[in-house]
């Protein structure tokens, strides 16, 4: 399945933002930064796609947990028949079951800066076992190149979604919308494309059974789900076979 196919049954949407084809497997969160920073969506507006209390609503995690906020939302914007809320999820990116592990703690967002110049974000970012956007081979952050601040996926007092409170703001209304067609789409989707058949095959076979407040959890599912050398692009460092993390991480894999 590509992203074709993934947005096949999108009604068109005249919602500036709303646009799908260059961007590959865009998360909810990605999503909503394209809609309210593009269609310079009034607050009562925003509310209208279910996110209410804006300022405490952490977005990443009502749009990853598929909640009734982000169902209105896909509704809102014409993909409810479409499989585009269905990437939005860890579950789908994980080679693993993670059986809601890694969905019980809020977590920042980890951006690629270019990608987030155009609104873009992926779930794929979120898994720790990625270090680089695959496709623009930039370091994932998640806290603010300008403060010490976590990126936090709320919207600000202004309503703006993706900006820190130092006023760092990687979104750029230009390259979002003028340069659009400048996102390097084909590279993402056969990347993301072949990414998710394997991890679609080890998934069947594959379990993660851990504390969900271990502060190892991160380093341990990063080397745990990291993706083999075939499908990481050259430039992805190996991770090492061992970490502490692995002592309170229960790994079973079926042969
Ligand atoms: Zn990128
Ligand atoms: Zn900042």
């Amino acid at each position: 399945m590509s992203w074709s196919d993934v947005i096949q049954g999108a009604r068109t949407s005249a919602i500036i933002g709303a646009e799908l084809e260059p961007y590959p497997y865009i998360s909810g969160f990605g999503l909503l930064m394209r809609l309210t920073r593009l269609g310079a969506l009034t607050p009562p507006e925003i509310s209208a796609f279910g996110f209410r209390n804006r300022s405490e609503v952490d977005v990443l995690t009502a749009t990853q947990q598929l909640r009734a906020s982000a169902r209105l939302m896909l509704h809102a914007v014409g993909l409810q028949e479409t499989r585009v809320g269905s990437h939005w999820t860890h579950e789908r990116w994980s080679p693993a079951r993670l059986g809601g592990v890694f969905d019980a703690n809020p977590r920042p967002v980890r951006h690629c800066l270019e990608c987030a110049a155009h609104g873009y974000h992926c779930t794929l970012f979120q898994l720790p076992s990625i270090e680089l956007c695959p496709w623009h081979q930039a370091p994932l952050v998640d806290s603010c190149p300008n403060c010490p601040r976590p990126l936090w996926s709320r919207f600000d007092r202004e309503s703006k979604l993706g900006r820190c409170e130092c006023g760092f703001d990687p979104f750029s209304p230009t390259v979002a919308s003028v340069d659009m067609w400048e996102f390097p789409t084909e590279a993402a989707n056969a990347w993301a494309t072949e990414y998710l058949e394997w991890a679609g095959a080890e998934r069947v076979h594959r379990w993660i059974a851990a504390d969900s407040s271990s502060p190892a959890l991160g380093e341990g599912l990063a080397a745990l789900l990291s993706p083999p050398a075939l499908i990481q692009t050259p430039s992805l460092k190996q991770r090492p076979s061992r970490c502490t993390g692995f002592r309170k991480i229960i790994h079973f894999k079926k042969t």
